[in-house]
C-alpha cells in the first residue's frame, strides 16, 4: 500500500474514532483491501495486527457459524457497491474462546466515481451472551438455544411451544415502548403462572416466549393453553388497564435426538405461524400437519435442511410446459423443485417449502432454483427468443433484503436475458409491507423481468393485491376449473376472472388442463395460456428438450 493511501486510511481512522463513543473501530480501503482496527480489538478478539489485508475474512472466521451467512451476504453487497452501509447483529469469538455478542455499524464511503472505496464503522460490544432477558427476568433465546441442545444431548422426550401475542407492535405504538415492556413482564409472569412449575421459561424474539417441559403431554399442554388464551383474552390488566391482546401457539415434540436445534426453531416458527394465519390463535402441533404415514415428518426436514446447506445436494428443477391457446404451441415453462434422496424417494415441494419459508436458509435455496432455471433456460431462449422461464417465488424471499442484487447478479453471472423470466408470486406477499412490496415491485418491472400472480382466487384479498400492482399474468388455480366440465359455476368463475384480468391489463394462464374436452370449454374464454397435465406433466429438463426442442 502506498504511503498517500495509508495517510489516507489513518486520517480516515481518527476521525471514525473521534465519533466512536468508546466502540472500537475499522476502516477498510476497499480498493486494496487494507484495514485498519482498534489496538482494543486487536487485543480482545485476538486479531494479527491493527493493520490487515483481508480483514473481511479474519473477522469472519471470529463469528459465530450460526452468524456468518448473514454476515457474509451483507459484506459481499458493500463490496458489490450494492449496500451502502450495514447494521448487523451477530456474536464474536474473543481471545478466551467465549462469544460476545456484537453490533456492528457501517457505512460506505464512495470516491468520485461513485465507486465505493472506503468501508469504515465501529463495532459495539455487549460483553458475554446474556443468558438472562433483562425485561422480562426469564431466560433469554440463547438460553433457550442451548437448553435444546442439551435436550437432544440427553435424549429427553419434550415439547417445546411457541407462544406470543399477535398486535404487540401495535400496544407499543399507542402506549410507548416503557408500557410495551410491562406488557411484556405481565405476559411473562402469566404464562410462568399458568403453565406452573414443570416447565421451563425463556423469552425469545419481539413478544415470543417459549416452554420446554418433558413432565407434560401435549394434551395437558393443549389444555393449559386452551385456558389460558380464554382468560388472558379476557382479563389481562398491566397497570390498571386492560389490555386486548390474542395469543397463538405452536407445539413440536422433540422425539427424534438427530435433529438440529435448527430445525426444530424452523418447525416451531412453522406452527407458530400456522396458529396465528389459520387457526385463530388455536394451538396447532407441527405434526398434525401430516398423517401417520408420515411420522418421520421432522427427520425429513432436518435432512432437506442439511441437504441446502450442503450446496442444496439432492434438489432438482422439473418442467412444465405453458401452451400459448390461441395456437397450442409452446410459450414458456414453470419451474417446479423436487428434492430426492435414497431414504424418502422423490419429494414434493409441499411437503417442505411451507415449512423452510421462516427459516434464515430459505434465500440459499431460492437463489439455487433461480440459476438452475436460467441455466437450463438459457438454452432453450437461445433457440426461441421468445420464450419464457416461470420461476416460484415465496414471500420469505420477497422479504430478504438481498433478494433484488441477487436476482440481478444471476441474470448476469447467466446471461439470461430478463424479458424472458416470469416471478411467480402468490396472494401471501400481501403480508408484506405494501410499500416495500411496490418499490420491489418497480424495481422487477423496470428491470424488464415479467410477474405472474399464482393461485388466483385462493387467498384473501387477490383484488387487493392486483390494484395496487402491475401483474402480466393471472395463474386460476387449479381448484376453480377442475369440475369445469361439469359446473356452470366454475365456468362462470373463469369468465369473472378473464373480466376482471381484463380491467388490470393483465393475462390469463389457466393451470389444471387435464383433458382436451377441458381445452375446449376454456376456448370459449379470453384465456391466453393453458398448463396441465393434458400437454405435459413436470419433466426433467433432459426429458423437456428432447420433447420440445
Ligand atoms: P404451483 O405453483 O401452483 O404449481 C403447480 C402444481 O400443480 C405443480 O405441483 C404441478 O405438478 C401441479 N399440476 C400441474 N398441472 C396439473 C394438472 O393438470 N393436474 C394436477 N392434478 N396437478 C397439476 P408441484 O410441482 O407439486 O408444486 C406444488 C407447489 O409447490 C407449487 O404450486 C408451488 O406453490 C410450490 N413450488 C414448487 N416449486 C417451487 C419453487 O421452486 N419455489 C417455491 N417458492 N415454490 C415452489
Ligand atoms: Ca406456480
Ligand atoms: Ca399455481
Amino acid at each position: 500500500m502506498d504511503n498517500n493511501r495509508r495517510a489516507k486510511l489513518d486520517s480516515y481512522f481518527k476521525a471514525f474514532s473521534v465519533l466512536s463513543d468508546g466502540n472500537y473501530v475499522f476502516i477498510c480501503d476497499m480498493q486494496e483491501d487494507v484495514s485498519r482496527w482498534s489496538k482494543s480489538a486487536v487485543d480482545y478478539f485476538d486479531l494479527p495486527d491493527e493493520y490487515m489485508q483481508n480483514a473481511g475474512s479474519i473477522w469472519e472466521e471470529h463469528i459465530h457459524p450460526d452468524d456468518r451467512e448473514k454476515y457474509r451476504s451483507d459484506i459481499a453487497a458493500l463490496f458489490a457497491g450494492s449496500s451502502e452501509g450495514h447494521v448487523l447483529q451477530y456474536r464474536a469469538r474473543a481471545r478466551d474462546g467465549n462469544y460476545v455478542a456484537c453490533t456492528c455499524k457501517g457505512t460506505v464511503l464512495k470516491n468520485e466515481n461513485g465507486e465505493p472505496e472506503y468501508f469504515g464503522g465501529s463495532i459495539k460490544n455487549h460483553g458475554l451472551l446474556s443468558y438472562i432477558d433483562t425485561v422480562t427476568g426469564l431466560r433469554s433465546m440463547y438460553g433457550f438455544l442451548d437448553d435444546v441442545k442439551s435436550i437432544c444431548w440427553n435424549y429427553q422426550v419434550s415439547n417445546i411451544i411457541l407462544l406470543g401475542i399477535s398486535s404487540f407492535s401495535q400496544i407499543n405504538d399507542m402506549y410507548g415502548y416503557n408500557f410495551g415492556n410491562s406488557v411484556l413482564r405481565e405476559l411473562g409472569n402469566t404464562i410462568v403462572k399458568n403453565f406452573g412449575s414443570k416447565c421451563s421459561f425463556y423469552r425469545m424474539d419481539g413478544p415470543k416466549f417459549a416452554v420446554i417441559t418433558n413432565k407434560l403431554s401435549t394434551d395437558e399442554l393443549d389444555e393449559i393453553y386452551r385456558e389460558f388464551k380464554i382468560s388472558i383474552t379476557q382479563n389481562f390488566y398491566v397497570d390498571g388497564e386492560k389490555i386486548i391482546i390474542s395469543m397463538n401457539a405452536g407445539l413440536v415434540t422433540v422425539d427424534n435426538f438427530s435433529l438440529s436445534s435448527d430445525t426444530i426453531v424452523s418447525c416451531l416458527k412453522y406452527a407458530y405461524y400456522e396458529s396465528k394465519e389459520r387457526k385463530l390463535g388455536e394451538m396447532f402441533r407441527f405434526q398434525n400437519r401430516i398423517n401417520d404415514d408420515n411420522k418421520h415428518y421432522i427427520e425429513k426436514i432436518n435432512m432437506i435442511r442439511t441437504s441446502v446447506i450442503e450446496g442444496c445436494k439432492g434438489f432438482f428443477l422439473c418442467y412444465q410446459p405453458i401452451i400459448n391457446a390461441e395456437n397450442e404451441e409452446l410459450k414458456g415453462m414453470e419451474a417446479l423443485l423436487r428434492w430426492h434422496n435414497d431414504e424418502y424417494g422423490i419429494v414434493p415441494p409441499d411437503q417442505f417449502i411451507p415449512v423452510l419459508e421462516q427459516d434464515a436458509l430459505f434465500p440459499k435455496l431460492g437463489n439455487w432454483i433461480l440459476k438452475q432455471a436460467m441455466l437450463d433456460g438459457k438454452v432453450i431462449v437461445d433457440k426461441y427468443p421468445d420464450f419464457i422461464v416461470n420461476v416460484n417465488i415465496s414471500y420469505a424471499q420477497l422479504q430478504h433484503k438481498h433478494f433484488l442484487t441477487n436476482l440481478f447478479h444471476l441474470l448476469n453471472e447467466t446471461g439470461f436475458p430478463s424479458k424472458n423470466l416470469c416471478l411467480e408470486l402468490t396472494e401471501r406477499c400481501r403480508l408484506l409491507d405494501i410499500d416495500m412490496l411496490k418499490s420491489l415491485f418497480s424495481k422487477i418491472k423496470m428491470g424488464g423481468i415479467k410477474v405472474a400472480l399464482d393461485d388466483f382466487g385462493t387467498g384473501f384479498s387477490s383484488i387487493g393485491v392486483l390494484r395496487v400492482l402491475d401483474i402480466d399474468t393471472i395463474k386460476v388455480d387449479r381448484e376453480y376449473v377442475k369440475n369445469i366440465e361439469q359446473s356452470e359455476t366454475d365456468k362462470n368463475t373463469v369468465k369473472c376472472i378473464s373480466n376482471l384480468a381484463g380491467t388490470f391489463s393483465a393475462d390469463i394462464c389457466v393451470e389444471g388442463v387435464e383433458t382436451s374436452n377441458m381445452r375446449d370449454i376454456l376456448k370459449g374464454y379470453d384465456v391466453r395460456s393453458y398448463q396441465g397435465y393434458y400437454y405435459s406433466k413436470p419433466i426433467r429438463f433432459e426429458d423437456f428438450k428432447k420433447k420440445y426442442l
